[in-house]
């Protein structure tokens, strides 16, 4: 935790956050499927300044042999992070945190994705963040949960993700880069709410044990509202076909 410069102040004399949100309201939500026409499903997620397109290649034969199973699809995930997403250009190459990034993206979305149905395949899910403001792997799971089924891909339910964080002492919803910057601890969380699973549970920096029960309320709260929108955004393109 910290950033550059002075930290400035996170929770405000009137109880607001420094952007004038409540402890427990999410950014600004846009979400859109089928964004791109070279993909089998895609979708756009934006949070606040964080955003984050996803395309999903498959159920295809898959470019690498040797990554084939005889029982399921493979699912492959890409989480990268453009260039000009950031404050400081950052490099086009894959970074480390990249690398694990996109694993921990793929384990969060394992669990729903029905790959036993498509055996010696591979699905593969790109995610390219655009803007970058803290939170982009929670965008990356939520945009990319909706770009698999965009691309009609058999899911158990959607997952939907969000962090929260601890600010000036305080437990917040959906933190941004500030936030993330000059805060006590940062835990990015997805869950399944129709299968009521947690898929991702990370925690930088120090939470109490009360703290972090609350804080994990707090998420599913905000993950219930962020799935709310979700399936509302693939209703909305479905009725669309339909017309
Ligand atoms: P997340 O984006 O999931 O919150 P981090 O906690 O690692 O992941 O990063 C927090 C924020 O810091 C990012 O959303 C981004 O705005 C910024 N950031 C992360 N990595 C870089 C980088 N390599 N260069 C510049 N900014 C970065």
């Amino acid at each position: 935790m910290g950033g550059k410069g002075e930290k400035p102040k996170l929770i405000l004399e009137d109880g607001r956050r420094h952007d004038g949100r409540a402890f427990d309201e999410l950014r600004k939500i846009k979400m859109q499927v089928g964004v791109l026409k070279n993909a089998n499903g895609s979708a756009y997620v934006e949070f606040g300044k964080t955003r984050v397109v996803a395309a999903v290649y498959g159920p295809r034969e898959p470019t690498l042999r040797h990554v084939v199973s005889p029982y399921r699809a493979v699912l492959r995930c890409r989480y990268h992070m453009a260039p000009f997403s950031t404050d400081d250009r950052k490099s086009p190459a894959p970074s480390r945190r990249e690398i694990e990034l996109s694993k921990v993206i793929r384990e969060s979305l394992e669990p729903v994705v029905m790959t036993e149905l498509y055996p010696r395949t591979s699905i593969d899910v790109f995610m390219e963040v655009i803007s970058a403001d803290g939170g982009t792997r929670t965008t990356s799971i939520t945009a990319a949960s909706l770009a698999l089924a965009d691309a009609g891909i058999p899911m158990k339910d959607l997952v939907a993700a969000v962090a929260v964080g601890k600010v000036d002492g305080v437990l917040v919803l959906d933190i941004d880069q500030v936030e993330d910057n000059w805060g006590e601890a940062d835990m990015p969380v997805a869950a399944t709410p129709a299968l009521d699973e947690i898929t991702l549970l990370q925690l930088n920096g120090t939470l109490t044990k009360d703290e972090f029960r609350e804080g994990l309320e707090l998420a599913l709260k905000g993950i219930k509202e962020i799935y709310r929108m979700q399936k509302e955004t693939l209703k909305s393109k479905y009725l669309q076909v339909e017309e």
